[in-house]
């Protein structure tokens, strides 16, 4: 087997703990998409869906050696289900696991049910909580409402402080561009809230259906031929990140450390940009194995594997055609606008479900082709400026220090 076609195994597992939300996002791929498969599954994940997920992912991390994983804690909501099953199922993972092995535990919720109680109980399992909202204020989360059209804001906002006052146990904050909004009122709001890290996830879409902003296409089109809506609201906060005054350590922007990284040599660690393999399972509530949760975007049951962690083992997933072709490791697998692309070192054809056409699969660019390229030079040009003026030996980046080797994590 070519070394392109080879699996990486898995170090990054999304658990699903309650399959609903208690908030109707008007953007949100999972209840208002193609794939309504939620439906069908049961609503909290049961005991033993959970010692047997815990006993295949360690035998899985027995097989492969692996040193250390990631495991997510996700919904629908999860804090729907209370905090016990989210201890209960860290620690059934835990206590399975080899004893050379470590793993990072966290929970991406978004934030209304989050009380200081819950908040001292995630802690004290070692579970690190990361928050979903748009911005830092109501008129910022408008999008974001529960089932009678309610802002989340007010709970959202006590979640918020909550977390600023645990450190520890903050992940950051995940917000979803909303192209429309101001990007610089966006990043200060989120800034003034005091997260150790942000992620700006660009909306999941493709060709056929694109995200907000952009399109419609008659097909994919050339990186040349169109604006770069997204990339020029990710350069600007960029510019405001990087430009941010030296005495205040600004907050770590995930994907803008990627991409440094990426321009330094480095591999990259995130879904959206580079060529490392990406590395996830997602295991729902009745246990089935699936592929990202995003995939539901593209077509109803995209992500299936057809297994379930009852009949198969990691070892199946990993073997399976649908997990080796997402994983797109390197360039040979790419399409030939991305194999031929200036950028695709830095790119690497951004998140495979971007890539989408209907009736002719991922076999081409991401719809972000023209944000991604645009966003990279602006980059790389920040970049060569700030190192043409660094003295030598001074610091150039406020992101993460570059990964060395690895593979990716989705991004939600
Ligand atoms: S590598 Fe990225 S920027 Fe280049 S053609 Fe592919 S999607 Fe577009």
């Amino acid at each position: 087997m070519s070394e392109a076609a080879r699996p990486v195994p898995f170090q990054q597992f999304v658990l699903k703990v309650h399959s609903r939300c208690n908030l109707a996002c008007t953007y949100c791929y999972v209840y208002e998409g193609p794939d309504q498969s939620w439906r069908e599954r049961p609503v909290r994940v049961a005991g033993a869906t959970m010692r047997r997920t815990a006993e295949r992912i360690a035998a899985h991390v027995a097989t492969h050696g692996l040193r250390s994983i990631r495991v997510d804690l996700h919904g629908g909501e999860p804090l729907l289900a209370g905090p016990a099953p989210l201890i209960a199922y860290t620690q059934t993972v835990r206590d399975a696991l080899p004893p050379h092995s470590s793993v990072a535990i966290s929970v991406q919720t978004n934030g209304t049910l989050l009380t200081a109680d819950i908040l001292k109980q995630l802690s004290a399992a070692g579970i690190v909580i990361g928050l979903s909202l748009d911005g830092g204020s109501a008129r910022l989360n408008r999008r974001r409402v529960d089932h009678a059209g309610r802002s989340s804001w007010p709970s959202v906002r006590r979640a918020a402080a909550l977390l600023a006052d645990a450190p520890a146990s903050y992940g950051g904050i995940l917000c979803t561009i909303d192209v429309d909004t101001d990007p610089g009122e966006i990043y200060r709001s989120l800034v003034a809230l005091g997260p150790p890290s942000l992620d700006f996830l660009l909306p999941y879409g493709n060709w056929s259906e694109p995200p907000p902003g952009i399109g419609p296409f008659a097909e994919p089109a050339c990186r040349a031929a169109r604006p770069a809506p997204y990339g020029r609201w990710l350069a600007h906060v960029f510019d405001l990140w990087w430009d941010a005054p030296p005495s205040r350590p600004p907050v770590q922007v995930r994907l803008f450390g990627e991409i440094v990284a990426l321009l330094l040599g480095a591999a990259s660690r995130s879904e959206t940009v580079g060529l490392s393999p990406l590395a996830v399972v997602v295991i729902d509530t009745d246990g089935s194995l699936q592929r990202l949760d995003s995939l539901k975007t593209a077509y109803a049951g995209a992500p299936d594997l057809g297994m379930d962690v009852f009949r198969h083992d990691f070892e199946d997933a990993l073997h399976h055609p649908h997990t080796v072709a997402a994983q797109m490791r390197g360039l040979p697998t790419l399409c030939e606008s991305c194999r031929h692309c200036p950028v695709v070192g830095v790119c690497g054809g951004g998140r495979y479900t971007d890539r989408y056409v209907h009736g002719s699969g991922f076999d081409h660019p991401s719809v972000y082709c023209a944000d991604l390229e645009y966003l990279i030079r602006h980059i790389s040009g920040r970049l060569e400026q700030t190192v043409r003026s660094t003295p030598v030996g001074a610091a150039l980046t406020p992101g993460e220090p570059p990964a060395r080797n690895g593979s990716r994590r989705a991004d939600k």
